[in-house]
C-alpha cells in the first residue's frame, strides 16, 4: 500500500545540489513542508556558477548539457518556471583539426533513421567507419544488450568497428555523456545512451544549453520550494543524524533537529561521514566505499575578437571533446554585444591527467594542439595568433578542480597564454 503524505509531514533535505532541489521541489508541491540544508552559500552543487576573480564574469563550475530524452529534467525545468532558460539545438558539428566541418542533424525520415542523410555525408568518416558504425546501430535498435562484464571498448571492436569510427565517433559521444573512457564503460550504459540519443526519435537526440549562469537556472528551485512555505538554509552542513521511532534528529551546525523525515542529497564521500554508527547505515557505507569519481574539467578563455560564429562544436582527434562559445550561448553576454570579443569554454571530459601535477595538466593540453590552437579551424576563417595577454583563461571542473587567475593584480600571480607558453598560478578548490 502507497502511503499518502500527512499534510505539512516535515522533511529536511541535506544537500542543495540537482538531487536536493528535485526532491525538494516535488516533495513541497506534493504537500510536505521542506526544510533543505545547504553547506555552501549557493545553491546548484556541482551545477553552480561563481564570478571568476579575474575576469569578473560569472562562469559555470563546468558546461553542462541535455538531452530531449532527459524528460525528467525537463519537466524539473518546467516546474521551477525556467524551461525558457534552455535553448535547443538539433544538430551537432565535428570539426576536424584543419577545419573540416561535418554536420549530423535530423531529416524528414522516421526514427531510427533520421539522421541517417547527414550521417552519410559526414566527411569526417570514411565509408567503411559509416557501414560499421551501421552495423552496430542496427545492433543495439532492438534492445541494449544486458550486462556481461565486457567493457563497451571490447564489444565495439568484437562489433567490427573501425579505428576511426571508434575514436571519431563513439569515443567522442561517450566519453562526452558518461564521463568514462570506453575501456571503463559497461555495455548496457553506452547502449542506452545511444539509443536515447541517437535511435529514438528527433527529439530526444536534440542537445539542450542553458542560457543564464547555472545557479540563477537552479536559484528558481529555491523560490519554489520557499513559495510552497518551506525553507533554505545556506551554510548549513549536516554533520549527522540518527533515526527514532517515529522521526529522525538531524546535527546541523552543531544544533539537533527533528523532522519526519530526511532526504540525504549530499556527494557519497560526504554521505559516508555523516552516516550514523548503525549496523543498518554501515551497510550502506560499505557500499558506498566502493564508488569512485572520474573528474571533467572546463577550460575558459576570453579572447578579444570574435573568433567563431559556431556556438558550439565537437572537436575531433584531440584530448579536449566540446567548445562552447559562451559569449553566443549566454542571454546576458550576448545582449552586451558580441563585438566585445568571445568568452569560450572547452571541455575535456574524463580528465584523468588533473590528477596530475599542475604543469602535467598543461602540457596536456599543449601536445593536443593546446587552448590557443585548437579552436584554430573555425568558419569565420583563421583564429588571431593567441600571444599576448589578450587572452587569458580559466580552468574549472568537476572533483578535481583547477581554477586559474586571469590577471597579475593584486598580488595573485598570473595565468596568461602568452605565444604558445602557458605559465598558470592554479588553486584546487
Ligand atoms: C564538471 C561537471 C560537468 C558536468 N556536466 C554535466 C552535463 O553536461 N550534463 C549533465 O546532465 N550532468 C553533468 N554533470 C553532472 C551533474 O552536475 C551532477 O550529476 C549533478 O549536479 C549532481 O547533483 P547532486 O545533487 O547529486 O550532487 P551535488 O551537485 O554534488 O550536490 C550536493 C550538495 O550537497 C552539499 N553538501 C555537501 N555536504 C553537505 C552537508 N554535510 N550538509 C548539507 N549540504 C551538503 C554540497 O555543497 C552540494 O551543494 C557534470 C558534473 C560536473 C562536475
Amino acid at each position: 500500500m502507497t502511503s499518502r503524505p500527512i499534510p505539512s509531514s516535515t522533511v529536511a533535505i541535506a544537500g542543495g545540489g540537482l538531487a536536493g532541489l528535485a526532491a525538494g521541489c516535488a516533495l513541497s508541491s506534493a504537500g510536505f513542508r521542506v526544510t533543505l540544508f545547504e553547506r555552501r552559500p549557493f545553491l546548484g552543487g556541482r551545477a553552480s556558477s561563481y564570478q571568476h576573480p579575474g575576469t569578473g564574469e560569472v562562469v559555470d563550475n563546468c558546461q553542462h548539457v541535455l538531452l530531449g530524452c532527459c524528460t525528467n529534467l525537463i519537466d524539473f525545468y518546467r516546474r521551477t518556471g525556467v524551461e525558457n532558460k534552455i535553448r535547443w539545438y538539433d544538430s551537432l558539428t565535428f570539426l576536424e583539426p584543419g577545419g573540416r566541418e561535418s554536420v549530423i542533424k535530423p531529416s524528414g525520415l522516421p526514427a531510427p533513421l533520421h539522421a541517417m542523410p547527414s550521417f552519410l555525408g559526414a566527411r569526417c568518416l570514411g565509408l567503411a567507419d559509416k557501414l560499421s558504425i551501421g552495423r552496430v546501430m542496427a545492433a543495439l535498435a532492438p534492445a541494449a544488450p544486458a550486462e556481461s562484464g565486457e567493457t563497451f571498448l571490447a564489444w565495439l571492436k568484437r562489433h567490427g568497428q573501425t579505428e576511426r569510427a571508434i575514436e571519431r565517433f563513439w569515443k567522442t559521444i561517450l566519453v562526452s555523456a558518461l564521463n568514462e573512457d570506453l575501456d571503463q564503460v559497461s555495455v548496457p550504459y553506452a547502449a542506452q545512451v545511444i539509443r536515447e540519443s541517437f535511435l529514438k526519435s528527433a527529439d530526444a537526440g536534440r542537445m539542450g544549453v542553458p542560457t543564464v549562469p547555472l545557479t540563477d537556472l537552479y536559484n528558481a528551485a529555491g523560490d519554489l520550494i520557499r513559495s510552497c512555505g518551506g525553507d533554505v538554509q545556506f551554510r548549513a552542513g549536516m554533520e549527522t543524524f540518527r533515526n527514532e521511532a517515529s522521526d529522525v534528529t538531524l546535527v546541523v551546525n552543531g544544533q539537533e533537529q527533528k523532522f519526519d523525515y530526511l532526504v540525504l542529497a549530499v556527494p557519497f564521500d560526504v554521505l559516508a561521514k555523516v552516516l550514523p554508527d548503525s549496523p543498518a547505515a554501515s551497510t550502506l557505507a560499505e557500499k558506498v566505499g566502493h564508488l569512485t569519481t572520474s573528474p571533467i574539467t572546463g577550460i575558459h578563455l576570453w579572447f578579444d575578437r570574435i573568433i567563431s560564429d559556431l556556438d558550439h562544436a565537437v572537436l575531433l582527434d584531440r584530448t579536449i571533446q566540446w567548445m562552447f562559445h559562451k559569449s553566443r550561448l549566454v542571454e546576458s553576454r550576448e545582449a552586451q554585444g558580441n563585438g566585445k570579443g568571445s568568452y569560450i569554454e572547452v571541455v575535456v571530459s574524463s580528465s584523468i591527467f588533473s590528477c596530475c601535477p599542475r604543469s602535467e595538466t598543461f602540457e596536456v593540453h599543449r601536445d593536443q594542439g593546446s587552448a590557443c590552437d585548437l579552436l584554430a579551424p573555425s568558419r569565420s576563417g583563421s583564429i588571431p595568433a593567441t600571444a599576448g595577454d589578450s587572452v587569458v583563461a580559466g580552468i574549472s571542473g568537476g572533483r578535481f578542480c583547477f581554477h586559474g587567475m586571469a590577471r597579475d593584480d593584486g598580488g595573485r600571480r598570473a595565468q596568461r597564454l602568452s605565444g604558445g607558453r602557458v605559465s598558470c598560478a592554479c588553486r584546487r578548490h
